[in-house]
């Protein structure tokens, strides 16, 4: 049976956003991201962070600053008996990109790419998954792959920012999602941890500008 998702886009998220996030000094988790994170794993979806890391693509930190931070943030839920199942990252930026990295890839959001790649991977149920965003472009690329309910997290004080129905709803705070993992929390069974993976063939990724996973 395909599995849902929770997926969460990671700066402004997961993370506040104080700009190109890579070390631990700066890394502010939001409020609750830990309970909804355990909520969504009793309930049996599978997480899954999907961002955009152009940072990597521009040079201002390496893949294996990003590497090292993600492992370090993937611990950081597991020590809250949270478990993020699998990160897909963009390092591309059509124009800002330095080298094999400036590239108009599908996977930099609002492309679908990374999403589409997780649920291959993972085989997910699109139509009954969540994807969380702070963007617009977080939001479309998951009308995009698919994906059945999209939410607009948008702190008190930046309510101003514009929301087309048809791309998702609103929500102030991430508590708000709580009711979706404890209504379908009985419903059914957890899943046991998904078989851990290794980083994917880095190179071959870059060329065909496909995302890259690891977890
Ligand atoms: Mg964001
Ligand atoms: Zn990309």
């Amino acid at each position: 049976m395909k599995r849902k998702a929770l997926f969460l886009d990671r700066d402004g998220v997961v993370n506040v956003d104080s700009g190109y996030v890579h070390e631990p000094s700066t890394c502010v988790f939001m409020d609750t991201i830990f309970d909804i994170v355990r909520g969504a794993n009793r309930a049996g979806y599978a997480v899954v962070l999907i961002t955009n890391q152009a940072g990597i693509g521009r040079g201002y930190f390496s893949l294996d600053q990003f590497q090292t931070f993600t492992q370090w943030m993937l611990a950081e839920f597991e020590q809250r008996d949270a478990r993020i199942d699998r990160v897909y990252f963009c390092p591309h930026h059509p124009e800002f990109g330095l080298g094999q990295y400036r590239l108009a890839c599908d996977c930099r959001k609002p492309q679908p790419g990374m999403l589409i790649q997780a649920r291959d991977d993972l085989d997910l149920d699109m139509p009954s998954s969540l994807m969380v965003g702070d963007k617009h472009s977080d939001l479309e690329a998951a009308a995009r792959a698919g994906v059945g309910h999209r939410f607009l997290f948008t702190p008190a004080g930046e309510e101003n920012v514009e929301l087309p129905l048809a791309l998702g709803t609103r929500i102030a705070l991430l508590s708000e999602l709580m009711p979706w993992f404890e209504q379908n929390e009985l419903a059914e069974p957890a899943h046991q941890p998904a078989p851990s993976t290794t980083i994917s063939d880095e190179t071959t990724s870059l060329k065909k500008g496909l995302p890259t996973a690891f977890r």
